[in-house]
């Protein structure tokens, strides 16, 4: 008889890669399926949102858990973190007050300093009275006068560099300066790669793509489901769907009515000529969906920057954004997206979005008009369950009897996800009981950063991206 695993995993994101790892750690058997040739090569990520600044329109829950859920994955992950804060700032063209962002960073000192007295560890975001430090007209008009410092190591030395480059006479003041850190993709992917090629738990199949389940719970085989790839039938006794965009493909064909919404974004990728010091990632608020939406710069290596532009010619996409309709649970993206998503982009799209793109942040900083497309842009499809657009943390849920469908908006929410399939499958006597649920992985601590250096750089080159793009600009040692 061939093998019974305990769990089947579809889908090797960020969701997929950490629950194997957590099942490994339980001492619990996975087979991981991916149909790419590396793992967590779906949607892109670089920013750790530990805190939802980059959302002055969420509830003050949804960035407390935000900031919960950063912490937790942050020490999983910790060669995957660029510890440089991220400048917040208002436009006077836009509406939000910062008196309300102010409100809520004061809430977050103080949550942040009850999950450090929880658990020390915690503290991955410095001392809690850093988390963030607010600059007034006059503290920026005093900074401007200082030269520029290479490697800027307190909060001042980041806002002198910052207020170099930036035209503060369009933005609204107070601006403020947050540890929000940066999030290389490419390093959680070659560390999670890395465990996974080490823990004999579990069977990781890249290049494999999932054509078909079979719900056989019925039929007292001794497991509860069939996957099917174009090759092979593989027997598993819990099934997890994290595909991603794409999980509502197989509640289809189990017949589960479920909503979501599917959304596909771009960020682009610029290089600019050196500028004399390191900047933080620079955020200019605006509504999202309008022509003023926010502005995001993220800081590379190399002189590369990643730009966001929340507007409907950089960023977001018309009919980017597709509903499940009655009786269909994977919504579709329109030919031109499928199209993206598929076979990638037209060089003359690369070259207008980013150019768009770096438009968008001349506003702010005259001196960016000197960027040049860096690369071709990151892009992908992400879920939202449900129907709510502004819905920032999504997690799993157990819409039958050994099946967990996990639905994260951010990446931060995947070692929530884990734990929670790991407590259900308890729940339901698939595996025994375990006394205390992990939010640390040995198998994850033990991958060296040469060996993550080595994996990250080539997975940035295979995917045709910078090589910058895989390093830290805050390298740790
Ligand atoms: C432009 C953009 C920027 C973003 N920025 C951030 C950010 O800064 N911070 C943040 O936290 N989040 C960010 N996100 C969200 C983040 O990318 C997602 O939350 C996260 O990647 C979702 O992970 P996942 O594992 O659920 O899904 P995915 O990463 O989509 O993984 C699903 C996997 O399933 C595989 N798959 C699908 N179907 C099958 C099949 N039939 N057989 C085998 N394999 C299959 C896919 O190949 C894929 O690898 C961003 C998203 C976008 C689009």
């Amino acid at each position: 008889m061939s093998e019974i695993y305990n769990v089947g995993i579809i889908g090797g994101g960020v969701s997929g890669v950490v629950t194997a790892l957590q099942l490994a750690e339980n001492g619990i058997d996975s087979i991981l399926f991916e149909q790419e040739n590396s793992v967590v090569n779906g949607p892109p990520f670089c920013h750790l949102h530990a805190g939802g600044n980059l959302y002055p329109d969420i509830s003050e829950a949804q960035c407390k858990i935000l900031m919960k859920q950063s912490i937790e994955m942050a020490k999983l992950f910790p060669q995957s973190i660029d510890e440089r804060p991220t400048f917040i700032s208002v436009p006077k063209s836009e509406k939000y007050s910062l008196d309300n962002i102010e409100h809520r960073l004061e809430m977050l000192v103080a949550y942040y300093t009850e999950l450090i007295a929880e658990d020390p560890s915690n503290a991955i975001l410095g001392a809690p009275k850093n988390y963030y430090k607010i600059y007034a007209k006059e503290d920026l008009k005093a900074l401007a006068d200082h030269p520029a410092i290479e490697r800027p190591k307190s909060a001042d030395e980041w806002m002198i560099n910052t207020i170099h480059l930036i035209d503060y006479n369009k933005l609204k003041t107070p601006v403020i300066l947050v540890q929000e850190f940066g999030w290389n993709l490419f390093r959680l992917g070659a560390q999670a790669q890395l465990a996974l090629s080490k823990t004999e738990k579990c069977t990781l199949k890249t290049n494999t793509n999932v054509t078909f389940i079979k719900d056989v719970s019925q039929k007292n085989v001794g497991y509860n489901w069939e996957i099917h790839t174009a090759d092979k039938l593989y027997k598993v006794k819990y099934l997890v769907n994290s595909c991603g965009f794409k999980t509502g493909t197989f509640d289809e064909s189990l017949h589960l009515n479920s909503e979501r919404l599917i959304e596909f974004k771009a960020a682009y990728v610029s290089k600019w000529v050196p500028i004399p010091g390191l900047i933080p990632e620079l955020i200019f608020h605006g509504e999202r969906g309008t022509p003023h939406g926010m502005i995001q710069l993220t800081p590379y290596c190399d002189d590369y920057y990643q730009i966001h532009g929340m507007t409907n010619d950089i960023t977001l996409f018309e009919h980017g954004l597709v509903q499940s309709k009655d009786n269909i649970s994977q919504p579709e993206f329109n030919e031109g997206i499928t199209q993206k998503l598929n076979s990638g982009w037209e060089t003359d799209e690369i070259k207008s979005r980013t150019e768009n793109a770096i438009d968008s942040v001349v506003k702010f900083i005259p001196s960016f008009q000197s960027a040049q497309v860096g690369g071709p842009p990151l892009f992908g499809a992400q879920q939202i369950p449900g129907n709510d657009p502004s819905l920032r943390v999504g997690e799993v849920s157990f819409p039958c009897k050994s099946y967990a469908r996990s639905e994260i908006v951010k990446a931060s929410s995947a070692l929530t996800v884990a734990n929670q399939i790991i407590t259900k499958m308890q729940e339901e006597e698939i595996i025994p009981a375990i006394l205390t649920a992990l939010n640390t992985n040995t198998i994850l601590d033990s991958i060296l950063k040469t060996d993550i250096d080595v994996l990250a750089s080539e997975l940035a080159i295979e995917r045709g991206y910078p090589e910058a793009l895989s390093r830290l600009v805050i390298d740790k040692d």
